[in-house]
């Protein structure tokens, strides 16, 4: 199918929304006993998982495959994203450094064979949280040696000593998002920057990280071929797995920017040629894709890709 084609039944196919989504955005509901037993460990060990603070669409799948994404350092960020449901807040400093152990717990006790850890952003914290960050891989590595370790870090204020504090912890994964082409990056990120969010990556790299990772969210305005431009800016940052899934807004607070425009499947087929034509090692792209959105098979795909 041809980009032009393929953008013409984006426009088409919104006629087919029922409500207010197409219908490829629905999820289908699970809540099986994985879902429960997953929960009650998370409440029990008091720990938090993007899947439930960002409102993950795919929290009932993934929770019912016994994998979730845990957000560490808090529950409250210090900045307030125009995309974002997870909650703002002044943490002032406060640092829990028991979570790290309790993660390795929650790790053995799912068995996971590839844990993904990111966390709120800490700009109240000198290093962004990097610490616990390392301290996190660490004892999930004492703990599980065979577990991949995939981490989506903040951008700790652009500070490289934090970056290189995660990077010496060596995790298996070094995972930043962009989130959005440089046009709107400004609007959606406004504490952030999307050539220090590429230079992050690029020192990662540098740093001596083996795998770094990016991903990007449509139907935020943007045009199809801004996103190809930012996913060559990403691959000439030496980035090999990208993900790229569809923006939903979270509520419908004013808060939160509204979806501008739905792509289709065979959009992000489209966007998947062109981000392999590119050199990525592994492009996830589909509507309900996210970084974790089955981040151990996009690991094992990255590798299996290398001659
Ligand atoms: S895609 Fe990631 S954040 Fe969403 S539910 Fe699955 S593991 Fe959690």
């Amino acid at each position: 199918m041809s980009e032009r084609t393929a953008l013409r039944h984006a426009v088409a196919d919104r006629a087919e929304m029922a409500d207010g989504r197409p219908a490829w955005i629905r999820v289908p509901f699970h809540d099986g006993p994985n879902f429960r037993d997953v929960q009650s460990l998370m409440r029990g060990l008091t720990l938090h998982t993007v899947c439930e603070e960002a409102r993950c669409p795919n929290q009932r799948e993934c929770w019912d495959a016994r994998t979730a994404t845990f957000l560490i350092l808090g529950d409250k960020c210090t900045r307030r994203c125009g995309y974002c449901a997870i909650d703002t807040g002044h943490p002032e400093g406060v640092l829990d450094w028991g979570e790290p152990d309790r993660v390795a717990q929650a790790v053995a006790h799912l068995d996971l064979r590839h844990v993904v850890i990111t966390s709120v952003t800490r700009d109240d914290v000198a290093d962004g949280g990097a610490a616990v960050f390392a301290a996190t891989i660490r004892r999930v590595r004492n703990r599980i040696p065979s577990c991949d370790i995939e981490v989506l870090v903040p951008d700790f204020g652009f500070d490289s000593a934090s970056l290189r504090t995660v990077i010496d912890a060596q995790p298996d994964v070094l995972n930043h998002n962009i989130e959005t082409v440089r046009r709107i990056h400004p609007a959606a990120r406004p504490r952030s920057d999307y050539d220090s969010a590429l230079r992050l990556l690029r020192d990662a790299r540098a740093m001596g990280a083996t795998i770094t990772k990016s991903g990007v969210m449509v139907g935020l305005g943007e045009a199809f071929e801004e996103l190809v431009e930012t996913l060559q800016d990403l691959r000439d940052a030496g980035v090999a797995v990208i993900t790229i899934g569809q923006y939903l807004r979270p509520t419908g607070d004013a808060r939160h920017v509204p979806v501008e425009r739905y792509y289709t499947p065979e959009e992000f087929a489209l966007l998947k040629s062109r981000g392999l034509a590119m050199g990525f090692r592994h492009v996830e792209s589909g509507p309900l894709v996210r970084s974790s959105y089955h981040a151990r098979d996009q690991l094992a795909k990255s590798r299996a890709s290398v001659p």
